[in-house]
């Protein structure tokens, strides 16, 4: 591991907050600037990222092993932990426990707890909080091109002439990429439309802004899909060389989106409004469609996704410059724990469970007799599974599902009751945390060492410049202490990040002649030092490269049976749960500029705090005065499965009939409840990702007694 030097010459790291993946020098506060060198932001940092040195204190740390709520030794929590999951798998079988992990995580950490529950315990048991933040676009990939893959790099975003966003606030929640769209349009004209219920920052500085009714979206595109066609803008050689399912898309979207009138006043959006972005995605080539939260936290997010990239494969537009569907990931190495089969319905290195190659490949890879042969709960299936007994022993590493879950009532009763609770983290008293058996110290950004992965595919590294304080360790070191007593010893002997890596990259190529596009077999020979001087690089890194891959499907060619891209007729449907007279608001929830997740870091810096120092409840003036609800008075938020209370911000920003809450923050902070509480758990059938933008909500005025 790399201390920060004696004379304090900065490291090389990448920024711990969103999937942007900015490159930051790590050292103490006041340091940590950009890192000029990094193709991701070339010296530039957002709030967030300019206010990392001073996360670094620390004071309200866990430094060391508790069992039970005393501090205890490594070996005990340690023993403990290996033998209650022992137990349990002996006893209950492999799927009665489980690992619930975070985009949080590094790719080595995510690697091992991954090899662990799939590979050795037998369990495919193992899901992420990034299940909340993209499954949708993982599934939506796989269906249109057979693989999780993300088209384009953020030199796209500088040469397109039109961006869209849908569902994405990356004024806020991805502020460097905003950055460079701005910088593009000053540049060379870039349009920017964004679609978006709210009027948020993004919004505001778009030249069109389309204020869709949530849960539209397949038929915005569908209509989209439908006017390319009527107006010859469908690419024919392309679609009828490199893909399948395009008439049946068309067919589907035409007799969803029959005529314009319909469209705009089933969307919500002016007329005038929605034929002129028709007209514009039309007429401009180079147009990159990004998506995130907005479209993937829906009980139709796939259906979203695919819609979205119908588009770009009926103009064509897709594997060239400025242009491709392009998924924003929340969190800073959601797209680490993809690769690494961070997902309960996935196996590793982009490999499937459902596929006998893929198993037996794994299988003899990893020199196990275990190997889990079926997809494991998804996160709020998991967490069903924990309330009703059926998981008996519960990992929950470096996330707090107490206060991000949706239905967080029945989360933290399940997390309460459950037989045997160990939680890795940073902090000692989440609301999660405070339930655990065993509490492990994990080692924080800044100390521990590893790569993350980025939106566009750039494997960074995290460096330490910090030593390890207290008794912390790395997450993946805590991972392998726990299988080696589990009797794993041999296939968890891993010494440092770097031989993690290793066996990463060479599992990605193993027996990989081609089918699957992730590869980073040309990074499996690094040697420690090799691995340590590592700059960013995009995959694939195919065996004998070391350069990585800017833009995928150039060649046209796409990893299905047949090489083709496949159309997904996709149909517009209502949310789960509609609104009604119990509940006729729609409560959206999302995230602030200054703030990450649930404020452990960003809430640290009285700066960051400053822009919102309290959760507030964003409500439109007609809503306001219908429920005499006063600007600045509280609210009372609840739903069928919780309640909330919150200042009120009355603002024209949100549309009558919606509001909008913060998700940051947590019973630590407020006595008021998060919105996990209220959300509801309704989730998209294909990906398993939770609709957090849409619970039918009530409000009422709320007076403190
Ligand atoms: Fe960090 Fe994201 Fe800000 Fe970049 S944009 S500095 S990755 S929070």
């Amino acid at each position: 591991m790399t201390a920060h030097s004696a004379d304090h010459e900065p490291v090389r790291t990448t920024c711990p907050y969103c999937g942007t993946g900015c490159g930051v020098l790590g050292g103490p506060a006041p340091m940590t600037p950009g890192d000029p060198e990094h193709p991701t932001n070339f010296g530039r940092v957002c709030a967030k990222g300019s206010a990392l040195g001073e996360t670094l204190g620390l004071e309200n740390r866990l430094l060391h092993p508790m069992v039970g709520g005393r501090r205890a030794s490594w070996d005990e929590a340690l023993d403990l932990t290996a033998r209650r999951f022992a137990e349990a798998v002996e006893k209950h079988g492999p799927d009665s426990v489980a690992f619930y992990v975070s985009g949080q995580l590094l790719t080595e950490d995510y690697y091992v707890a991954n090899k662990l529950m799939k590979g050795f315990i037998g369990s495919g048991n193992i899901d992420t909080n990034s299940r909340l933040c993209m499954a949708s676009s993982v599934a939506g990939h796989r269906r249109a091109f057979g693989e999780d893959l993300v088209p384009c790099s953020y030199e796209d975003l500088d040469e397109a002439d039109l961006v869209v966003l849908v569902g994405s606030n990356a004024a806020w929640c991805h502020p460097i990429l905003f950055r460079r769209l701005t910088d593009a349009r000053a540049r060379r004209g870039t349009k920017i439309v964004a679609i978006d219920p709210r009027r948020t920052a993004t919004a505001a500085d778009a030249d069109l802004f389309l204020p869709v009714q949530p849960g539209t979206d397949v038929l915005l595109f569908n209509g989209l899909l439908a006017h390319l066609a009527r107006v010859g803008r469908i690419d024919r050689d392309f679609v009828s060389e490199h893909t399948n399912g395009f008439e049946d898309a068309l067919a589907k979207a035409q007799s969803d989106a029959p005529e314009f009138y319909a469209i705009a006043e089933e969307c919500g959006v002016p007329f005038d409004d929605l034929v002129a972005f028709y007209d514009l995605f039309a007429a401009t080539e180079r147009t990159v469609t990004v998506y995130s939260q907005g479209v993937n936290q829906s009980s139709r997010g796939t259906d979203k996704v695919n819609a979205i990239i119908n588009c770009h494969l009926a103009t064509g537009r897709i594997g060239h410059a400025g242009m491709g569907p392009f998924s924003f990931t929340g969190q800073p190495n959601a797209m680490g724990g993809r690769e690494v089969g961070g997902l309960a319905n996935q196996l590793a290195a982009h490999m499937t469970l459902e596929n006998p190659a893929d198993l037996d490949r794994v299988q003899r890879f990893w020199k196990t007799q275990k190997l889990a042969t079926a997809s494991g709960l998804k996160a709020v299936d998991m967490f069903d599974a924990l309330a009703d007994g059926r998981i008996k022993a519960l990992w929950v590493m470096g996330t707090n599902p107490a206060a991000s879950m949706p239905n967080g009532n029945q989360v933290r009763k399940a997390l309460a009751n459950c037989d045997f609770l160990v939680v890795s983290d940073c902090v000692p008293g989440t609301d999660t945390a405070r339930h655990a058996d065993v509490l492990f110290p994990a080692a924080g950004w800044g100390e521990k060492d590893g790569t993350v992965t980025n939106s566009e595919r750039r494997i960074s590294r995290q460096r330490a410049f910090m030593p390890l304080p207290g008794e912390t360790r790395p997450d993946w070191r805590i991972v392998c202490d726990v299988a080696q007593r589990m009797g794993f010893g041999e296939a968890f002997g891993f010494r440092n990040a770097a031989s993690i890596f290793r066996e990463h990259a060479a599992l990605s190529a193993f027996e990989n002649h081609g089918e699957r596009v992730f590869d980073i077999g040309g990074l499996a020979d690094l040697t420690d030092h090799e691995f340590e001087a590592l700059k960013p690089v995009q995959w694939p890194v195919p065996a004998g490269q070391r350069a990585g891959t800017a833009r995928l499907f150039c060649d046209r060619r796409f990893p299905t049976p047949d090489g083709r891209a496949r159309f997904i007729a996709v149909g517009q449907q209502a949310p789960a749960n509609a609104t009604g007279q119990g509940h006729p608001v729609v409560l959206n929830t999302g995230r602030l500029r200054d703030q990450w997740h649930t404020m452990t870091r960003t809430g640290e810096v009285a700066r960051l705090m400053a822009q919102a120092p309290e959760p507030v409840l964003e409500l439109n003036p007609a809503d306001a005065i219908s429920l005499g609800i006063a600007d600045g008075g509280f609210a009372e938020v609840s739903s069928a499965w919780g309640r909330a209370v919150a200042r009120v911000r009355v603002t024209t920003d949100q549309t009558k009939g919606q509001a909008f809450l913060p998700m940051h923050w947590t019973d630590d902070v407020t006595a008021h409840g998060s919105p996990g509480r209220v959300a509801n758990p309704a989730c998209d059938a294909v990906s398993g990702q939770p609709e957090l933008k849409h619970t039918p909500a009530r409000l009422a005025p709320f007076a403190a007694r």
